[in-house]
């Protein structure tokens, strides 16, 4: 399958009723997908993009031009409440008067990270690093960085819509089943066509990146790494042959294949995070096992998390075991 990806601004038919905008984003994977979905008069959005003023213009395009042949947004549903799927939201609700839908989880917490920008909430995170044994001077970047989630997300919609794992959506004469996916967001919504066999994945599945997995600080004994791969398995019940499109590269098939790819991945990861582990170390330490080169401060956040998330799936099997000395940072050995 091999469909051009539109300029930003503009539109590429997928199937009749169904098209892909993309919108840069300042950051890896430098590119966000948002899918216009025919709905009788109008067009629902599945994502909103990055709340910043280039995407805002590239919508605007979008809503004037070829790319909607002028016709109205009239619903909007967000996959999850990452920046660049969830920033513009309270933007294009409000300019439409949508009530967004979203999972409840999702929605939740983006109107709390929304808010969550105080001094204690900094101390919390320096402290998930330091514990990872994060280099001293790591700690000044992260208070000197601040809060980053408000910052490309433009004020939420006081009000939503509840969607859910099992709903179908009825949209311009097609159902859509929702299934949600854990890992790297906690309810992401994806959206299945069985007639069309087409899932819109979100981050779930992704092309040639895999999906950032991250434990954090909110929610340190979580395992996001067992509830993804938990989710791959899940959706092994939709058909081989199923049309994925992602929220970041471009549209492929068939899914299973990159399901298997996924998972093995992952298992290669694990054996290598375990072999690593044969002396113990910090989970800073343990950083050249997941990744080729040294991570600058901008991307430690990201690293540290990730490693994490691979250590805490070790732990839930009981190949790793914690080892913390005195000051409370934490050493990983094998069991
Ligand atoms: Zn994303």
């Amino acid at each position: 399958m091999d469909i051009e990806p539109p300029s930003p601004g503009q539109a590429q038919e997928i199937i009749p009723g169904l098209r892909w905008l993309r919108f840069p984003l300042p950051f890896p994977p430098h590119d966000v997908n948002v899918w216009l979905l025919e709905d009788g008069e109008g067009w629902l959005a599945i994502d909103a993009g990055m709340g910043n003023d280039e995407t805002r213009a590239h919508w605007r395009t979008a809503l004037a031009g070829a790319a909607t042949g002028n016709r109205p947004l009239t619903g909007l549903l967000v996959t999850h409440f990452h920046p660049d799927h969830a920033g513009l939201m309270g933007w294009l609700a409000a300019d439409h008067g949508l009530v967004p839908m979203m999972t409840r989880i999702e929605w939740l917490t983006a109107r709390s990270l929304w808010f969550d920008t105080g001094a204690e909430m900094i101390d919390q995170q320096v402290e998930f690093a330091r514990i990872a044994g994060a280099p001293a001077d790591y700690a000044a970047f992260q208070r000197a960085r601040g809060a980053l989630y408000q910052r490309s997300v433009t004020p939420l919609p006081r009000a939503f819509r509840a969607i859910a794992d099992g709903d179908t959506l009825t949209i311009g004469g097609r159902d859509w089943r929702v299934l949600t996916g854990q890992g790297h967001a906690p309810d992401m919504a994806c959206l299945f066509c069985a007639e069309a066999r087409v899932l819109i994945a979100a981050d779930q599945i992704l092309p040639r990146i895999t999906p950032y997995i991250g434990l954090h600080a909110g929610e340190p004994m979580a395992d996001p790494l067992g509830a993804f791969l938990a989710t791959l398995e899940r959706f092994r019940a939709l058909p081989e042959d199923t049309m994925v499109l992602p929220s970041h590269g471009a549209p492929f098939a068939p899914l299973h294949r990159r399901l298997d790819a996924l998972a093995a991945h992952h298992a290669d990861r694990l054996a290598a995070l375990e072999e690593a582990c044969r002396e113990p170390r910090t989970t800073h330490a343990l950083l050249p096992a997941l990744f080729r080169r040294p991570l600058d401060h901008r991307s430690l956040g990201f690293g540290l998390g990730e490693t994490l998330a691979h250590l805490r799936r070790l732990e839930a099997m009981g190949r790793v075991q914690r080892l913390p000395d005195a000051e409370g940072v934490i050493a990983w050995g094998r069991t």
